[in-house]
């Protein structure tokens, strides 16, 4: 057996240069905290990376994903469909709302809400008149679908988007795990009718805690500008004096210049991170591709993958370990993993509330019995990406 790592190694960190430390130094010296210069900065550069027309900053891609259901004006006399494999994220914000998620089940291969997946979903699960998508549990109108982009594996935005069209369904992306990533040449963040980014600790960039949501309906993005901050009528709180308006009952979203700081740094730095994942992927790729039963993540063959999560899946017939003896084997030898995700109908609150039977998501299931998020951030050394290759080559081969 090899020896293990001195240090433990996680499966992600984040990466704050210097220059990021300098640039919060600068906001913290200024005597502006919250919201204001920096918070426009990284807007405007932000819109300007992904060449969306609007960028509203939040301080979490879950406060961009409620927002953004928001502005569509949902209700609990609505439904939402969104995959059955992602962060309870983005099912709970359709839950503030009181209205129904409907959950596709995944592709086997990305573990992806697909056109297939979700036309399956919209014949199995809705009713259509030829003017209204229904839930056919709950008769709920369908307003919208939320794909996610998971790992930044991109999913196919041109088919669902035309089945949403022809469905009238709004589409907002959950790109929490696809920044930076490239769809048939455009960048997402473009895509969708709204399209949600977050800066969370373990994400492609990090603010500490943050998101963005991009668009290009110009009323919607002003309606998340005034939600994020009160319900405040920007017009009036920009006017000098003390007067101002609420005009709804908004929302405490606002991201912070401190955040903002590190997220114009982060942003510039972007790129460099991003080489440096795809980096370590092919050499993961490339290192394990002899190993029987393990299947590796591939490139994204209609864009550019973003390269967030490294996760592979474990064949139990053919692999060396099943799963769970292979993390608990890397964690003895200091290497962390994560799983990505446990399935929503496998959570007791969904499943209490919602009735989801896992009989109906055959390859969710398999996929959590099966897969593992393997170390990958920008910041790991080539010693740390020596002992996982060690350690898993020295487990599964
Ligand atoms: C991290 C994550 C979110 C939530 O992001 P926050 O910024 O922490 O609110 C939403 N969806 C997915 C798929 C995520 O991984």
């Amino acid at each position: 057996m090899l020896t293990s790592r001195k240090t433990f190694l996680p499966f992600a960190l984040p990466s704050i240069s210097e220059d990021a430390i300098e640039e919060v130094a600068g906001v913290l010296r200024s005597g502006w905290v919250t919201s204001g210069p920096k918070v426009k900065q990284f807007e405007m550069e932000f819109g300007d990376f992904v060449r969306a027309p609007h960028s509203i900053a939040v301080n979490s891609a879950t406060a961009g994903l409620h927002l953004a259901l928001e502005a569509i004006g949902l209700t609990e006399e609505d439904a939402v469909i969104t995959t059955s494999i992602t962060f309870t994220a983005t099912t709970e914000v359709i839950c503030y709302f009181h209205a129904e998620p409907i959950l596709t089940d995944v592709d086997p291969i990305h573990n992806l809400l697909t056109p297939a997946t979700l036309q399956e979903t919209i014949e199995s699960k809705c009713k259509w008149d030829g003017k209204v998508l229904r839930s056919v549990k709950t008769k709920k109108q369908v307003k919208a679908v939320i794909p996610v982009h998971l790992a930044g594996y991109t999913c196919n935005m041109e088919e669902i988007l035309s089945i949403a069209k022809k469905y009238n369904l709004i589409v907002i992306e959950d790109a929490a795990h696809a920044f930076p990533a490239v769809h048939k040449n455009k960048m997402i963040g473009t895509w969708g009718d709204y399209t949600v980014f977050s800066f969370y600790a373990t994400k492609g960039i990090t603010t500490g805690e943050g998101g963005m949501i991009t668009t290009s309906h110009a009323e919607a993005a002003e309606r998340m500008r005034k939600m994020r901050l009160h319900g405040i009528n920007r017009d009036a709180f920009n006017r000098p004096g003390w007067y101002y308006e609420v005009v709804d009952a908004g929302y405490k979203y606002n991201m912070t210049d401190i955040q903002a700081a590190l997220g114009v740094v982060q942003l510039k730095e972007s790129h460099a991170f991003w080489e440096r994942r795809t980096e370590i992927a092919k050499h993961y790729n490339e290192e394990f591709k002899s190993i029987k039963g393990l299947t590796l993540p591939k490139e994204d063959k209609d864009g550019q993958h973003s390269w967030h999560l490294y996760r592979v899946e474990l064949d139990p017939k053919v692999a060396k370990l099943g799963r769970d003896s292979f993390v608990e084997e890397l964690k003895d030898r200091n290497i962390g993993t994560s799983l990505h995700f446990i399935p929503i109908f496998e959570h007791p609150y969904y499943k209490k509330t919602f009735g989801f039977k896992r009989e109906e998501y055959p390859n969710a299931c398999r996929m959590y019995d099966r897969t593992i998020s393997l170390p990958l951030f920008a910041g790991m050394t080539e010693n740390d990406e020596k002992d996982v290759i060690d350690a898993v080559k020295d487990l599964l081969l």
